[in-house]
């Protein structure tokens, strides 16, 4: 978990103890919502849907809302989402139109000014146009921009890499949002899926590579015609489609209201499925790679603004980041995380008596994995599924005790057993080292770990914070080192093509550089990293670390 260093704005909660790892996994991710939908309480949806995030970014949150025509009302804290908005928040974020983001990234003292959604008001700061803007991803050419942005006179508020994106869109000369940023878009390198509101629209876009995730669904009229009948909704044309027809297309009409508001379906967009999920929307598509979808009264609209560019969709959005009852490129992540455990017993099988996995992000791998061996499956640790929000600190006599904070294992399911023992991934290999350690400690056997996942040796430019190379175990290791390292019996890392094979997809449409080292878009290796605007890389620029989101 990230250590929150600096003053806590007044009103903001007081983040969760930094001192108990919630992993030793990669980090830095965020979730994006945006909604458009008159008729419905767009800032309480946006915050369920950012519950349903929560996974993605636990270090701030923030949710923008506006009325046609009226003002944008942020508000954004550092925080879980249900310690930064209150019931009041809720009410005063009251309107027809809203944005939301979820944050993960340690970034000190700054950590505030860089929570999203940002803001820049129309005449601030060179702006044509006001805009909230929430981003996941990290763009490669953000010190460029932000240099050439300084040079014309535009002043920032914060460090990060979304609020250039905010800024190039804010001072955009077009008249139409849409169009400011369709030429926006093509300048932008790296990742970005991002959600854009105005005060009468959403508009959300996702790099040409599409190396983040980014979903559309439909927020369903909110009654149904007729009594017992589900309320329905068309489902969406495909990318590129100018104008999609407006309203209710089953020309449903609500009960017991006569506003034409209620009877219209009505569109969101979220980094993952699972947020329509708890709101009741449904997901309708992935938003394309290059293109730009426009929510607004008119209804749903699409633009394709870069054609045929490489398909880069990370790959490890399957393994570990994304929650695994989302759908990804028609794929349950539940379901293409069960095969990657069918896929290591068969790359892999060893004897043994019993499949234990690593909560919870190695569960499902575990249970595919048992289920391909014939072997029995038992809980081998209790997990404490609240240990990331303790505010107290363990102290120097709890230390020693380490990962018991987080999980206990049960001798009695344990003892004297050959162990298979399921995990998703291994970044510098602290916490599995502490497993195999309690394992051992409490009688087990043997100890063979499976990883679904190839190993971690390279850093990612596109958002996820994986460690340095040095500090990746795998890194200038052979997997029989990386063994004698954890104390374990055996290792096996999924490989590359079980990986593949699991998600039903082809290296030519993913990016897999931080296994490989080979990262599908130009210009990477030079990337801006996390503290690319230091005083000494940018003269002109402020003595900030970029973050990104
Ligand atoms: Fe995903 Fe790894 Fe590529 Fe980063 S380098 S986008 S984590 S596959």
């Amino acid at each position: 978990m990230a250590s929150l260093e600096g003053p806590i704005r007044p009103g903001a909660t007081q983040p969760m103890g930094p001192e108990v790892e919630d992993r030793d996994g990669p980090r830095d991710e965020c979730g994006v919502f945006g909604i458009f939908a008159p008729g419905h309480e767009v800032s309480r949806l946006s915050y369920f849907a950012l519950y349903a995030l929560q996974h993605r970014g636990q270090e701030s949150a923030g949710i923008a809302a506006a009325d046609r025509g009226g003002h944008i009302i942020t508000r954004r804290e550092l925080g879980l989402v249900n310690q930064v908005f209150s019931e009041n928040d809720l009410s005063t974020l009251a309107g027809e139109l809203a944005i939301g983001h979820v944050r993960y990234s340690t970034t000190g003292s700054n950590a505030w000014e860089n929570s999203q959604p940002v803001q820049r008001s129309v005449g601030t700061r060179g702006s044509q146009r006001e805009v909230a803007l929430a981003h996941n991803g990290n763009l490669i050419n953000a010190v460029e921009l932000h240099n050439e942005l300084l040079a014309q006179g535009v002043t920032f508020s914060s460090t990060s890499d979304s609020e250039i994106i905010a800024a190039l869109i804010a001072t955009h000369p077009a008249e139409r949002v849409e169009d400011a940023i369709a030429e926006v878009l093509p300048r932008l390198k790296g990742a970005f899926s991002t959600v854009v509101m105005t005060k009468d629209r959403v508009v959300a876009f996702r790099d040409p590579h599409g190396l983040r995730p980014l979903a559309l669904g439909a927020l369903p009229p909110s009654e149904p015609t007729h009594p017992g009948e589900p309320a329905g909704v068309t489902p969406m044309p495909p990318a590129d489609t100018p104008t999609p027809p407006a309203g209710d297309p089953d020309g449903r009409v609500s009960e017991g209201t006569d506003r034409p508001e209620d009877r219209t379906v009505r569109y969101c967009v979220a980094s993952e499925s699972c947020a329509f999920d708890i709101i009741g929307a449904k997901y309708l598509r992935d938003v394309q790679p290059g293109e730009v979808v426009t929510l607004s009264e008119e209804g749903c609209s699409s633009k394709q603004v870069v054609q045929g560019a490489r398909k880069a969709f990370c790959v490890f959005e399957y393994i570990y980041f994304a929650r695994p009852d989302s759908r990804m490129n028609d794929q349950v992540l539940q379901v293409a995380r069960g095969r990657m455990g069918e896929l290591l017993w068969r790359e892999a099988p060893v004897e043994a008596d019993l499949v234990i996995a690593v909560p919870d992000s190695g569960n499902p791998a575990a249970r595919g994995l048992a289920r391909a061996a014939g072997l029995p499956q038992d809980d081998g640790f209790v997990k404490n599924r609240y240990v990331a929000r303790t505010f107290i600190q363990p102290g120097q006599e709890l230390r020693k005790h380490g990962l018991r904070l987080k999980f206990n294992p049960l001798p009695e399911v344990i003892a004297g057993k050959r162990l298979v023992v399921v995990d998703d991934s291994i970044v510098r290999g602290n916490t599995t080292r502490q497993i195999v350690q309690m394992l051992r400690d409490s009688g087990a056997a043997e100890v063979h770990m499976r990883i679904s996942a190839p190993p971690i040796k390279h850093p990612c430019h596109y958002g996820i914070d994986m460690s340095t190379r040095e500090e990746m175990i795998a890194h200038n290791r052979t997997t029989a080192e990386v063994a004698a390292e954890l104390g374990c019996d055996s290792l096996h890392y999924l490989s590359l093509a079980g990986v593949y094979e699991a998600v039903r997809g082809t290296r030519a449409t993913h990016c897999d550089a931080c296994f490989t080292g080979e990262y599908p878009l130009a210009g990477s290796d030079g990337a801006a990293g996390k503290y690319s605007l230091e005083e000494d890389k940018v003269p002109t620029g402020p003595s900030l670390p970029l973050v990104r989101a």
